[in-house]
């Protein structure tokens, strides 16, 4: 089984992979199956799963991802957030991980139950900073770790400076590459490997992608980067909110113009969030070149 940085580093052209949500019921379950066997083929570079946000569905994401450890020939990488956990439970859990194949674990802080903005109450006997996680996965195993970037700062860091610093010392705390937030524009997260790169680290950041392909996923993307969007992408997707077949053509073309620069500008390897389903993904990759198994479209 090799691991992310394995599979990056062995990269002769770009590559891609994609991140999933654990299934809440059955039907889920068959919904993410039926995406993850339609993906497969195409050779992504690594797969992953969320981790329940405060706590919820955590067994959904372990179950899930120690499936597609033995029933796949994909890499899988598992999240894991601090939220809610003791050291011994996390100890646990990671252990679990190892038990079943999984050697690719993305090292998080997570936010407060309920309230992602809430003020941040560790565990009386767990950890505080995602940095914390990252020692404590290394210490138990031959893991390969990443950890969260993001390119507007993270909501709760004081200015952009703050934000590098404590990027770089969870990565110096023995992170081998960044997965980075959802953004806007490609000079966004130029500015944030830049930032990186002038604080003294060269560890590979991967862009977070979402495909636009419904104004719910156009709100998640404002939702999650934590930045006012740019007018230029209101102006082109908003007036197609009520046209569901536009919206989509017109979204999958922005988010198209996004990669292919972010290619042109030396990025390896592009991360897309598939809400469970593969069909754009699928799109995506194919009109990018990004996979030998899938023809370019138009
Ligand atoms: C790619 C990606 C995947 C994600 N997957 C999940 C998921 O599966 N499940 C989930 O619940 N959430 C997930 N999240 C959300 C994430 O848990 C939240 O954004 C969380 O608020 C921050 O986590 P972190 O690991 O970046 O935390 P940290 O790196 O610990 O940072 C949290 C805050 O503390 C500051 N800080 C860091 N270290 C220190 C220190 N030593 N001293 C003082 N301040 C410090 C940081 O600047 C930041 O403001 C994901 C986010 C990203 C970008």
């Amino acid at each position: 089984m090799c691991t992310v940085t394995e599979r990056l580093q062995a990269l002769t052209a770009p590559g891609f992979s994609i991140e999933f949500f654990p299934p809440r019921d059955e039907p889920d379950e068959a919904v993410l199956w039926r995406s993850i066997r339609q993906l497969e083929p195409l050779d992504p570079s690594y797969m992953s799963i969320t981790y329940g946000a405060g706590g919820s569905n955590r067994d959904g994401t372990i179950r899930s991802i120690a499936r597609v450890a033995t029933d796949t020939t994909l890499v899988p990488m598992a999240h894991l957030t601090a939220v809610g956990h003791s050291v011994a439970e996390l100890r646990q859990v990671i252990g679990h991980f190892a038990a079943v194949g999984v050697r690719n674990i993305l090292a998080l802080r997570g936010d407060p139950p309920g309230d992602p903005m809430g003020e941040w109450i560790a565990h009386p006997d767990g950890l505080n900073y995602a940095e914390e996680l990252v020692r404590l996965v290394r210490e138990l195993g031959d893991f390969c770790v990443g950890v969260a970037a993001f390119p507007y700062g993270h909501p709760r860091s004081a200015d952009l400076d703050t934000d590098t610093r404590y990027l770089v010392r969870k990565l110096r705390a023995g992170a081998d590459f960044a997965v980075a937030q959802l953004f806007f524009e490609a000079e966004d997260f130029l500015r944030l490997r830049d930032r990186a790169a002038a604080a003294g680290s060269d560890a590979p950041i991967i862009p977070g992608i979402m495909p636009l392909t419904t104004p719910r996923t156009l709100r998640k993307t404002i939702e999650l980067s934590g930045a006012t969007p740019p007018s230029w992408l209101l102006d082109r997707l908003e007036p197609l909110a009520d046209d569901p077949a536009a919206f989509r053509a017109e979204g999958l073309n922005v988010v198209t113009e996004l990669c292919e620069r972010l290619l042109a500008e030396g990025v390896p390897n592009l991360h897309f969030y598939t809400f469970n389903r593969a069909k754009a993904t699928r799109e995506l990759v194919s009109r990018l070149g990004l996979s030998p198994a899938l023809a370019p479209v138009a």
